[in-house]
């Protein structure tokens, strides 16, 4: 479940709430009751910005790349030649 950043605009704090995708986003803060902004996810935000997602993401996809080798690309470019 995704963590969403609200800001208060009336007492100004920042809290988060953990809603599933599909629920409504809030609009009343938590502490006073005044109306919230959702703000961009955090954690979102620092991926782009220092890049060490990156590293992240190799160990995850050399892991998922190793079940599944592509073997089967020769095949069809030799029936593309014949057709030609
Ligand atoms: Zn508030």
């Amino acid at each position: 479940m995704p963590i969403y950043e609200y800001k208060c605009s009336k007492c100004g704090k920042t809290f988060e709430a953990l809603q599933s995708i599909s629920a409504e986003p809030l609009n009343k803060c938590i502490y006073c009751r005044g109306r919230v902004k959702k703000l961009v996810s955090l954690s979102s935000f620092q991926f782009k910005g220092s890049g060490w997602y990156i590293n992240d993401y190799k160990k995850d996809g050399a892991g998922a790349k190793k079940s599944t080798p592509p073997k089967k690309v020769e095949k069809k470019t030799d029936k593309n030649a014949n057709t030609n």
